[in-house]
């Protein structure tokens, strides 16, 4: 049993997210939250979005030298687009 990771729902999935993406979380819940994402496909969605979409904002403030309040106004963009295409 030790062995196997064990399972989260999507509410403990979107929760860890951010950390997992950070690599933040201990080897155990990075592995549950990994199990998690092979197994749900909704969750896997939101996660390639997220992971996309960090590396969109990265890649850019790198480029821009942004400061936090821009990074912060490129996330709000983001999302107001994102919504509005929904
Ligand atoms: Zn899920």
């Amino acid at each position: 049993m030790t062995d196997r990771p064990r399972e989260i729902d999507c509410g403990e999935a979107a929760e860890k997210l951010y950390e997992y993406l950070d690599q933040e979380l201990d080897a155990a819940t990075e592995a549950a939250v990994r199990q998690h994402l092979e197994m749900c496909a909704p969750c896997f969605q939101v996660f390639d979005f997220e992971k996309t979409y960090l590396k969109f904002i990265e890649t850019r403030a790198r480029a821009q030298g942004a400061p936090e309040s821009l990074k912060r106004k490129l996330l709000d963009q983001l999302f107001r687009e994102g919504s509005a295409a929904d």
